[in-house]
């Protein structure tokens, strides 16, 4: 959410980019609108909005330390507006002509961050999430390879495996390390049975932020010949600050240009609105599986239209707009880079997960996993009691502080004869944890005393 100073500054420039949009069109005759909001009935309804969207935890705030939540940046929530009234649809450039040249500006970049330029080719698009590319990047996999297993760890998002359910690929899980990394043996033996056609990686996984051993996986492709999809859809912007990250991370966000499918979320880490997922293919002739007989003449330009390299139809130009207006703002060039903000708010929130780590391992009320976080989740057990993670969860949201839960296999605890431990979960991934992170610990601290 915008608040205070923000908030006029942001209306202000909303209001001069409509204004400056509205001349462009300044020759069109007048019209009427036939649907006309009597103005006091919309008024009220948008007061309605408003106080009913108060029904929802407070997202925006660094007290929100729950799931994978951070607010968009304020020029990306104008962009949005002000693309948003024209409304443009990045199905084909006769529906979005503009913003479908600035999407492909904007995966450009993207691409660019991991590795990939224009000089060794590559495809890419924006999707409404990190399941549809994760889609598209397995049914191109699933096309080159039928018949075919996909692999993925047990620590990869549960969508993988109801996607190759969807597209009818045979889908195998591989056991993980006690770290939550996908475990080389294990997928060596998965190999050798000779009918792997693609192994997910995924970099940053949804519960621990765990990172695969990428460029193990890449010198065993080397010997079993497979494809690899990246699913980074949560990780992937910490490709720019892999100086900063653990030896097995670094390497694995060093490893990832070398793969041939990639999966970033933007409008998880990238600070977009919802409805901006990014999928990346190493080689552009993959689009030959996109093709399509169109009945409409609706692809009326000789230009790239971004509906026929994409399996969605109609698509929000207006999150191409925002994407491409923050990373103006926000480059994404690494750490040490002169412009390197972006980067810069990432390493806090990893700092912000190292110190919470460090707390949690000085204070015998509580377990952390055996190994520090690869990115910026942070998972904890109660010691002893693991039932009281309920309780600590639903106090520590009484006094403001929203947590998050996951179970996890006790091995990753060291405890083998437990198959599942109640956990509790901490997702640091706006800037402004390292300074909350005092307060974090106070709230957790003070829920922790307490008994059911
Ligand atoms: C969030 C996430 C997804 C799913 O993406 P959506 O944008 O929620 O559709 C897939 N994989 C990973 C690793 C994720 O973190």
């Amino acid at each position: 959410m915008i608040r205070n100073g923000q908030r006029n500054e942001f209306l202000r420039r909303l209001r001069q980019g409509l204004e400056q949009l509205e001349q462009g069109f300044a020759d069109l005759p007048e019209f009427t609108p036939a649907i006309s909001a009597a103005d006091s009935q919309a008024t009220a309804i948008i007061a309605e909005v408003a106080r009913r969207m108060t029904d929802n935890y407070p997202y925006f705030h660094p007290l929100y330390v729950g799931q994978m939540l951070k607010p968009p940046h304020p020029v990306a929530q104008a962009a949005y507006a002000l693309a948003m009234s024209i409304n443009p649809n990045n199905h084909a450039r006769d529906g979005g002509r503009a913003s479908s040249t600035l999407e492909i500006e904007a995966v450009a970049e993207l691409a660019r961050m991991f590795g990939w330029g224009s000089q060794q080719g590559f495809l890419g698009h924006l999707t409404s999430g990190g399941t549809f590319a994760n889609l598209e990047a397995l049914w191109i996999a699933g096309q080159l390879a039928p018949g075919k297993r996909i692999l993925a760890s047990e620590q990869a998002h549960y969508t993988h495996k109801r996607i190759t359910s969807v597209l009818g690929i045979p889908f195998g899980s591989v056991r993980c390390d006690h770290r939550g990394r996908m475990d080389l043996n294990a997928l060596e033996d998965e190999l050798r049975r000779g009918d792997v056609g693609t192994v997910v990686a995924t970099l940053g996984t949804t519960a621990l932020g765990a990172v695969d051993p990428l460029a193990d996986i890449l010198a065993l492709r080397d010997r079993y010949s497979f494809r690899i999809h990246v699913d980074a859809a949560y990780g992937g912007y910490f490709r720019l600050i892999r100086s900063a990250l653990s030896p097995n991370a670094a390497q694995a966000f060093e490893a990832i240009t070398y793969v041939d499918s990639i999966v970033v979320d933007p409008h998880k880490h990238g600070l977009q609105p919802y409805g901006c997922g990014c999928v990346l293919f190493r080689d552009a002739a993959v689009g030959r599986f996109y093709k399509h007989e169109s009945p409409y003449t609706y692809f009326t330009s000789a230009e790239l239209h971004l509906g026929e390299i994409s399996l969605e139809c109609s698509r929000a130009g207006a999150a191409a707009v925002a994407l491409w207006a923050t990373q103006k703002l926000l480059p994404l060039v690494p750490l040490g880079h002169t412009e390197d903000q972006f980067a810069r708010g990432l390493t806090a929130g990893r700092r912000a997960a190292i110190e919470m780590d460090r707390r949690l391992r000085e204070d015998p009320r509580f377990s952390p996993l055996p190994s520090a976080p690869e990115l910026d989740i942070v998972v904890w057990r109660v010691t002893g009691d693991s039932t009281q993670a309920q309780h600590i969860f639903d106090t520590c949201a009484a006094l403001g502080l929203h947590l998050a839960l996951v179970q996890l296999p006790g091995r990753f605890f060291g405890d083998d004869n437990v198959e599942t431990i109640n956990c509790l979960r901490s997702v640091l991934m706006k800037p402004e944890h390292e300074q909350w992170m005092p307060e974090i610990w106070r709230r957790l601290s003070a829920a922790a005393e307490t008994s059911p």
